[in-house]
């Protein structure tokens, strides 16, 4: 059985060459068949050069793909699934933040029960501030409440994957993709493993607070439409309210002949109703969005080069 690697890099000169001899020295004497897809997301920096050091030296175990320039991580992997060869494929990052003896761990997890078709890998800890694990959990219950797939918390792309699987995966060919939704939407029987994350020694992550907070938002209008139902909801709430005001006002003013003091109410009233109905319109924008970059049909990534051995 074949075992491919698939690597996302961008930006990672240091770390390229590191994860290369890692991946040996781990695998020495345990697994022989094996291959590394390396997806060069139009990296500024040197990571082409040392990727093309590490292929010439051996071309046998070692692809190169660069994209013309960045696509993102998850066209990396796409690219990287739809070219791996390996029976088995396991999708890890370049920065050695998880390390290749937990690749091990999976294969032997795999050996073990044949029903088995992905094992993923969760982190046991995580090293980050109690606002931002605060946020991600609260980003989990809202998206396992609201979407029909689940989501495991600390799960990410790192798993071990069989090839049915895989081509699976690769089948679902939307532009815009978020992989945790996808590897659950498609099925299988995963089992979950926690490993502990490294810490980074070289390089930067390329995640910053906004970005994971448009990677959620993402996340939840690809996986879930019930935010299309909110305007509809607030809508006849307020409605209803609207209707019951009316007849307290009437009553207030033909009983009582109270005159009802209600500038603050309608400035209130206004503001809120306008907030809302700019939230929803905004809502139906970020889908539409979403059908329009669809609609256009261009390419999940753009090759450059493609460095492999031929067959
Ligand atoms: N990555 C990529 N394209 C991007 C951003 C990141 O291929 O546009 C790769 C990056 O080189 C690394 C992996 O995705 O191998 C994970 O990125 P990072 O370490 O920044 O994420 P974190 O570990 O902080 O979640
Ligand atoms: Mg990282």
């Amino acid at each position: 059985m074949k075992l491919s690697l698939v690597v996302p890099c961008y930006n990672e000169e240091e770390n390229v060459q590191r994860f290369y001899d890692e991946v040996n020295k781990t695998f020495n004497g345990l697994i022989s068949n094996y291959e590394i897809v390396f997806v060069n997301d139009g990296s500024a920096d040197k990571t082409g050069e040392n990727l093309k050091k590490i292929y010439e030296n051996d071309s046998s175990h070692v692809q190169v793909l660069t994209f013309s320039r960045n696509f993102g991580k998850e066209a990396a992997i796409y690219a990287g699934l739809s070219n791996a060869k390996g029976d088995l494929v396991c999708i890890i990052d370049a920065d050695l933040q998880q390390h290749p003896c937990v690749v091990v761990e999976m294969l032997k997890v795999m050996s073990e029960d044949e029903t088995i078709d992905c094992v993923a890998a969760y982190q046991e800890n995580r090293k980050e501030g109690k606002a931002m694990s605060g946020a991600k959990s609260a980003f989990y219950k809202i998206i396992n409440k609201l979407a029909e797939v689940d989501f495991v918390n600390g799960a990410s792309d790192f798993r071990l994957m069989k090839r049915n699987m895989v081509d699976a995966v690769i089948s679902l060919s939307e532009r815009q993709r978020f992989s945790k939704g996808i590897f659950s939407w498609v099925g299988f029987n995963t089992k979950y493993i926690p490993y502990q994350v490294k810490e980074r020694e070289f390089g930067e992550t390329k995640w910053s607070v906004w970005k994971l907070f448009k990677y959620a938002l993402d996340g939840i209008i690809s996986f879930s439409t019930f935010p299309l139902k909110i305007a509809t909801g607030v809508g006849i709430a307020s409605s209803v309210f609207s209707v019951l005001y009316l007849i307290f006002v009437v009553i207030q003013k033909l009983c009582f002949g109270i005159d009802v003091p209600g500038y603050a109410t309608i400035v209130v009233l206004v503001l809120f109703l306008g907030g809302m109905q700019l939230f929803c319109l905004g809502l139906l924008g970020e889908y539409i969005s979403k059908i329009y970059i669809q609609s256009k049909n261009r390419p999940i990534y753009i090759l450059k080069e493609h460095l492999k051995k031929d067959d």
